[in-house]
């Protein structure tokens, strides 16, 4: 047992903590849990406790069902909504293969793997995410039309407003995690809302992204309304994005500032943009993987939908912060595609393969444009060299499907099961007779 290890066990008896959660992630983003009682975490930390990996998304092929989970004692905290008194903690796992191996199906391993590549490099990647999301109210019964909880608006003040409350409840619960809450505020659609993380680096990001989720819902349900991360679940709102912010550092300089330079980015900087630039349209069914996500992409409202970038430009993809003088570590590029339901250790792990593809091969980069381009014409677009992202999911899977560098950074068994499950999703959505349909035709046909 090392030091870490050491530490949680005293922690859970000191704390008087009852059940020890052990956390992962399946391929498809979702939190997967297993509860141990406090007597088996000795041998959770040295053999890990075994599962039946096939009964989880991606994990496994049947005949290769047995994996193992193995706590990572740097993550440990207590859960703070189950109460002091018999608490619970929790620990994100690494999932392993019997014989001990990192299982290639883990997503957590898929980003550590990636990040160590970029350590090879001597980078350090960090990421701050702007997690936006809806509040509804409780359904009162089934098939009921979405009541968002509020009418606000973007960084509106409502008088007694519930999402203030909300708010403050989730952001005192992440902090009681360790979780560093940078800013929040009430979005632009009615019942949405925003928190951004403080950057991190990108493994830890990630894992707080998973609590994130999971505290936001649990808050919710405390206060008798739901949240919801889908990326647009109201056609006539703005969808629920991610945008994230990137930089590398070296040490404990970041590479991507170069005073004097435009938008004092340095040359690291702009090739990693040309790399998020030339892929985006490969790791677009990570980051947006649902048919859903398309709908935000495509549905205005301030989401990318083409691939550009520019410096304050909010139509761009990548978009490069205003920059502070004498700030220089702060230097990052945020890229706005990204949403809400992805999973973010694939998500990250993608965005840093083709940032990094971009420093390695020496990418030139297009201009930057300051228009809006939702209002250039399509030939305005083409002489600008602007390609537009993929328009649904199917688009995306096909883009992924050429993509060395996506097969690459996932693995082939991640990277396959991916391309099945997406093609299932398309298929079983483009199957649907949708509302839309019989309402335009069915009368006039
Ligand atoms: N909700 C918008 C999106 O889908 C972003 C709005 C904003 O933060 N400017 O990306
Ligand atoms: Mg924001
Ligand atoms: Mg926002
Ligand atoms: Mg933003």
């Amino acid at each position: 047992m090392d030091r870490q290890q050491e530490f949680v066990l005293r922690t859970v008896e000191e704390r008087d903590i009852r059940f020890i959660r052990l956390w992962f992630t399946d391929v498809l983003g979702v939190l997967k849990s297993v509860a141990v009682a406090p007597a088996e975490l000795e041998s959770a930390f040295t053999e890990g406790i075994g599962f039946d990996g096939s009964a989880i998304e991606g994990l496994t092929r049947v005949y290769e069902a047995d994996m193992v989970a193995r706590p990572d004692p740097t993550t440990f905290q207590v859960l703070p909504w189950r109460g002091e008194r018999h608490g619970t903690g929790r620990m994100f796992c690494d999932i392993l293969t019997p014989d001990g191996e990192p299982s290639l199906a883990d997503s957590r391993n898929v980003l550590k793997r990636q990040l160590a590549r970029s350590a090879e490099e001597g980078f350090t990647f960090y990421t701050h995410p702007e997690v936006e999301f809806y509040l509804f109210n409780q359904p009162k019964s089934a098939g009921e039309p979405l009541v968002p909880v509020d009418d606000g608006g973007y960084f509106d003040h409502l008088a007694r407003g519930s999402t203030h409350d909300f708010r403050r409840a989730a952001i005192t619960m992440l902090e009681s995690m360790g979780i560093s809450v940078e800013f929040s505020h009430h979005e632009a659609g009615p019942g949405q809302n925003e928190i951004d993380l403080r950057y991190a680096d990108a493994l830890t990001t990630a894992d707080n992204l998973m609590t994130f989720r999971t505290v936001v819902k649990e808050v919710a349900l405390e206060q008798g309304v739901y949240a919801s991360f889908m990326p647009k679940p109201l056609a006539t709102h703005p969808g629920s994005g991610m945008h994230t912010h990137m930089s590398l550092f070296e040490d404990d300089r970041n590479a991507f500032h170069e005073p004097g330079a435009q938008f004092e980015l340095s040359k690291t900087a702009r090739q990693f943009i040309s790399g998020l630039m030339v892929h985006a349209g490969e790791i677009t069914a990570i980051t947006n993987q649902h048919v859903n996500s398309y709908k935000r992409l495509w549905g205005g409202q301030e989401a990318p939908s083409y691939i550009s970038w520019g410096h304050n430009n909010r139509s761009a993809l990548v978009r490069v912060p205003m920059y502070k003088p004498g700030k220089g570590n702060s230097s990052r590029v945020e890229y706005r595609a990204l949403d809400s339901a992805a999973n973010p250790y694939l998500a990250f792990a993608v965005l840093l393969a083709a940032g990094m593809k971009g420093i390695e091969e020496g990418y030139d980069l297009i201009e930057h444009t300051e228009d809006a381009v939702w209002d250039l014409t399509s030939a305005e677009r083409r002489s600008l060299g602007i390609k537009p992202l993929p328009r649904n999911l199917s688009e995306a899977i096909e883009a992924m499907e050429q993509s060395e560098l996506v097969a690459a950074t996932l693995g082939e068994h991640v990277f396959q099961y991916v391309l099945s499950n997406k093609r299932q999703e398309w298929d079983a959505y483009s199957a649907q007779v949708t509302p839309f349909e019989l309402e335009r035709f069915l009368q006039v046909l």
